[in-house]
């Protein structure tokens, strides 16, 4: 006997009233693979669809160490006492392979966690990294249906994982190090540009001169480079985390930005964007997973695999064999 369904619309109408104990369970249908659970998840987000879309999305990268969780603690705690509700999720690219999770964790951020205006997420543990993208949107959007007016995502400068946060939030802030200025070099460029803001962290003690220093080095290296946002102009800032020093500062200039992009249509032009690359992504998430899931590829992949690789035939006439049994002539 399978189990009573459970009631969405119900479920759905008590996440709008800001209950914990119900986003979590929209989040874990969210957070499964396939299945009722999967297609609760989605009918639960297609309800909320209408109320989401009201919070500042901001995404924040940088190296392990940096100070990541140390600036959210303090940053999240001072919006979460003025009133805001924060929501802190995380793209960890490291737990799509090991299952383990290192960021977003809520012991490495124990004063937020315990905050009553804050949700903590740690990154979804398991399968692809496509399928912690879907499974960090969507809940993402659960969260802004629950009321959320600010949602974090931090990620670590790994891989695709920037790109990826990048292409779900309005403000992407990288937190940097003091450093010589052979390491701002050696800073991938293509992440500096993504940034709407640079935020050199640990600006304390005897690192405060070089955080200044370094924090004029990476405005003359921006100043040079494609900005992120259209009519932004992304520029470098310093801050002490541990402190709690040049937090509202930060604040400001996302508030400024948001006004700017506001006024200008970027915003909904952004998301708009967003929304459609989104769609297009899944499409080839589904369609890849289709394709290896039909049985003629499963069943011929190997030995076509091997014939490539024996030189008997070449890659691209063993994917026009596969497409072809699969697709048709076409
Ligand atoms: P993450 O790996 O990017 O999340 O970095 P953490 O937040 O765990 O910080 C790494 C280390 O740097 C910890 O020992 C922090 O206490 C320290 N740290 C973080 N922010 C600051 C800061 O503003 N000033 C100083 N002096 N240390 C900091």
């Amino acid at each position: 006997k399978t189990a009573e369904p459970p009631n969405l619309t119900a479920i759905a109408e008590k996440v709008k009233q800001g209950s914990m104990r119900e986003l979590a369970k929209a989040i874990t249908f969210i957070e499964s693979n396939a299945g009722d659970h999967y297609l609760y998840g989605q009918k639960l987000l297609q309800e909320l669809l209408p109320s989401t879309g009201k919070a500042i999305r901001i995404g924040i990268t940088g190296v392990p160490g940096a100070g990541k969780s140390t600036f959210i603690e303090s940053f999240g705690t001072m919006l979460c006492d003025a009133g805001h509700r924060v929501a802190v999720l995380a793209i960890d690219p490291s737990s799509s392979i090991s299952g383990g999770s290192i960021l977003g964790d809520k012991t490495r951020m124990e004063k937020l966690a315990k905050h009553s205006n804050a949700f903590i997420r740690p990154s979804p543990s398991g399968g692809t990294l496509g399928g912690v993208h879907r499974k960090t949107r969507e809940t993402m959007l659960l969260c802004e249906a629950a009321g959320f007016d600010v949602i974090l995502i931090e990620t670590v400068g790994v891989g695709q994982s920037e790109f990826i946060v990048r292409s779900m939030v309005d403000f992407f802030m990288l937190l940097a190090l003091t450093g010589a200025g052979d390491e701002l070099q050696g800073m991938k460029k293509g992440i500096m540009e993504l940034a709407d803001a640079i935020v050199v962290n640990k600006a304390d003690g005897v690192n405060k001169q070089l955080a200044e220093k370094t924090k004029n080095e990476f405005n003359q290296i921006l100043h040079f480079l494609q900005p992120a946002t259209k009519g932004w102009i992304s520029k470098a800032y310093t801050c002490s985390a541990l402190k709690n020093e040049g937090m509202d500062s930060i604040w400001s200039v996302i508030g400024e930005f948001r006004e700017t992009v506001e006024k200008s249509g970027v915003l909904n032009e952004r998301r708009r964007r967003q929304t459609k690359e989104w769609l297009h992504t899944l499409i080839m998430e589904q369609l890849k997973n289709n394709f290896y899931r039909h049985p003629y590829v499963k069943d011929q992949i190997s030995q076509l695999e091997q014939a490539a690789m024996d030189g008997d035939i070449t890659p691209s006439q063993a994917t026009e064999s596969l497409f072809r049994e699969v697709y048709g002539d076409k």
